[in-house]
């Protein structure tokens, strides 16, 4: 599962309107600036400056509390101003808004996700918290709205417009225009959201699952070095818990069923109960607040500003992918059982803590591939070096060290991203699991936007193994998953807009931001992209032969891969397209699961309660489904050309990428394919997906 964070920032930026100014600064404005400090002036002290990596909790603390009373500060002086509404008032909104998602969303995430010292953790989750009511203080001020609503659009340049516009569309959306008692309802509401929210994530980086084993033998045809990374511990049994690191190579390689089983059934029950209460509680409030603001469900809320427009849409569409990967999904479970069934001659029945082992048994016995001896080509360092090289021949960009970045661990490295030269971007990349951090794979903004205070900056955190060829050996779906986390980044850094900020790539259709992350993933499937970098110990590259098989044996899983996450977007959506008194957790999930997946299931377990997307994406998981036929449909355009040729990947970079949201998705696709976008080729390939098995 990829979970990535510009989610939350996009949630951000569409509930809070992000936009920072990006006018430049003249050298008289700077003389201006130095002789009257103004709240402009600390704004731009305060977004130069960057706290994610602060030296102790009350030093972060004082730095949220600042920028708050700086944002209320700013709130107040626009909602009191006098003068004839102009633009102007959009680029105070503007960084007024920066300041708030820079700090309270941006640096109080990676804080709150990622500092080694729980302490300093908390006072992330405090400022998110307490950032959480000045956003709703400014997403329903009627006196800001009220002066851009009197704003005159025929004076506004093109960008202005679009911002005036989408501005406008979220105010309404956040309810600014009822009365005042529905907008204390409303206010009330967010409130307490976040701090459900809080505590559903709290409870799942916190709560991790763990198996004991009694001795190595039960490690039998694990790789040798998780063999080695795993001890026994003072009692003498070795643990393995639901980390990925240590949960993914037991499902893909263990022959030892009951001890998969064993680890699916504390996995499908982590956060659980814990995280029954509150998640009941999200869909209540949730539901609750699009009651008040006039939408049926939260469901028809979240969805009117994405590309599908509708919970209808959604799952029409979810319907579509249902059909055309059926038969894929039925030839591949058939697959599944008969190798099964060579093992277990008794066998009727595939669990699902069986399909990735079988699956990978199927690679090698049907397309000779073992997924080991893939493995001996990616060690992290190698790879990251690989991705960077690829990324700056791919889009014309050049990757440095940042020195004396702010980092938050040892482990963390920080870069410069430059384009033409010019400094365009800085990430942080923070890759390695440690307790208490995150534990997926997510790219997190931190700065959005070109401002004039700098460059956009973000991270990516995630969990794969450190080092080189002893002790960093990813599986090839790790390094996907790193090339896919990295499209995120350089989308953040390569978008933008002079006039504007919040026409960066976080103000685009969430259902549209994962397309070209997903598009990206098909280079690790390229022998000529491989060969720049996957090497082993011996420093041999990677067999074109091996790349070959590889090929072949991924579009085995398709099908049912697909089925599965249909389940999943299922259940997203009718969790939140309907009153929650009408929502049985288990069994909205086992409707779904029976309908679409044709394995056999555990039984009593509670796989929403660690479900994090039901958070962050609520109703929305088909977005991935969604931005997935996109993805597709914009790769046939590489496919036309190759996956190398400057031209097609300038013109993506710059007709796509570089326009973050200055135009809705659907338009940005049709300049780089020059039609209009359709889930055919999508359909086309999960149908192609069965021919070929
Ligand atoms: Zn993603």
């Amino acid at each position: 599962m990829k979970l990535h964070r510009i989610a939350s920032a996009a949630s951000a930026l569409a509930l809070f309107t992000a936009s920072a100014c990006t006018t430049p600064v003249t050298a008289t404005d700077r003389a201006t600036l130095v002789a009257a400090p103004s709240l402009e002036s600390r704004a731009s002290a305060m977004l130069a400056e960057l706290g994610v990596a602060p030296a102790s909790a009350e030093v972060f603390a004082t730095r949220c509390d600042s920028a708050i009373s700086l944002v209320n500060d700013m709130i107040g002086t626009l909602e009191t101003r006098t003068s004839p509404a102009s633009a102007a008032d959009l680029v105070y909104l503007d960084t007024l808004t920066a300041v708030g998602v820079s700090i309270g969303s941006g640096e109080a995430s990676i804080v709150s996700e990622t500092n080694p010292d729980p302490a300093i953790r908390k006072s992330g989750e405090e400022c998110i918290r307490k950032f959480s009511d000045v956003f709703s203080n400014i997403s329903l001020s009627r006196p800001i709205y009220d002066r851009l609503v009197s704003i005159d659009p025929a004076g506004l340049s093109e960008s202005e417009a679009t911002v005036l516009k989408r501005n406008l569309r979220d105010y309404r959306r956040s309810g600014v225009d009822k009365d005042e008692a529905t907008r204390n309802k409303v206010r009330a509401l967010n409130t307490e959201l976040s701090e459900i929210s809080l505590e559903f994530n709290r409870n799942l980086r916190e709560i991790q699952g763990s198996i004991k084993l009694e001795s190595a033998a039960e490690l039998e045809g694990l790789p040798q070095d998780y063999i080695d990374a795993h001890p026994p511990g003072e009692d003498g049994k070795i643990t393995i818990t639901t980390d990925t690191p240590d949960m993914g190579p037991i499902f893909s390689y263990s022959p030892n069923e009951s001890l998969r089983k064993r680890l699916m059934e504390v996995s499908a029950n982590r956060a659980w109960p814990e995280n029954e209460a509150p998640l009941r509680r999200l869909l209540e409030k949730r539901y609750e607040l699009a009651q008040t603001l006039g939408y049926p469900n939260w469901a028809a809320y979240i969805t009117e500003d994405k590309m599908t427009g509708s919970p209808e849409a959604a799952a029409a569409f979810l319907s579509k992918v249902e059909a055309a990967g059926r038969e894929a999904a039925r030839i591949e479970y058939s697959r599944l059982l008969e190798k099964q069934k060579q093992m277990n001659p008794a066998a009727t029945s595939v669990g699902e803590w069986s399909s990735r082992y079988l699956s990978e048994q199927i690679r090698v016995s049907d397309y000779a591939l073992n997924a080991q001896e893939v493995r001996q080509y990616f060690a992290y360092n190698n790879v990251r070096s690989g991705i960077f090289s690829m990324m700056e021949d791919l889009f014309e960009i050049e990757i440095r060290d940042w020195a004396d970045a702010p980092i938050w661990h040892e482990s963390v490295t920080a870069h410069e991203m430059y384009k033409d030269g010019a400094l365009v971007g800085r990430f942080f990349l923070d890759m390695h699991p440690r307790e208490g951090k995150f534990q997926h794979a997510a790219a997190f903004p931190i700065r959005v936007g070109p401002t004039r205070e700098g460059v956009p900056v973000a991270s990516l955190i995630c969990n794969f193994p450190a080092g080189d060829h002893t002790t960093g050996l990813m599986e090839h779906r790790e390094v996907e998953t790193f090339l896919h986390e990295f499209g995120h980044l350089i989308h953040m850094m390569v978008s933008g807009n002079p006039e504007f900020a919040s026409l960066h790539m976080g103000g685009l259709e969430w259902d549209f931001i994962e397309a070209p992350s997903q598009m990206l993933e098909n280079w690790v499937w390229d022998y000529d992209t491989l060969a720049t970098f996957a090497t082993n110990a011996k420093g041999e590259t990677i067999p074109r032969e091996l790349v070959g098989k590889m090929n072949a044996a991924r579009k085995f899983g398709t099908g049912v891969n697909t089925l599965r996450q249909l389940v999943l977007a299922g259940v997203s959506l009718n969790y939140y397209n309907r009153p929650p008194a009408e929502v049985d957790f288990g069994a909205i999930w086992e409707e779904r699961a029976a309908a679409l997946s044709p394995f056999e299931r555990l039984a009593d377990t509670h796989s929403y309660a660690s479900f994090g997307h039901l958070d962050g994406y609520s109703a929305i998981y088909y977005t991935y489904q969604w931005s997935l036929a996109i993805s597709t449909d914009l790769f046939t355009e590489f496919q036309k050309n190759g996956l190398r040729d400057k031209e097609t990947a300038l013109r993506y970079r710059d007709l796509v990428l570089s326009k973050g949201s200055n135009k809705p998705a659907a338009e940005l696709v049709r300049d780089f394919l020059g039609r209009d976008w359709s889930p055919q080729a999508y359909e086309q390939k999960l149908i192609d997906a069965a021919k070929s098995q």
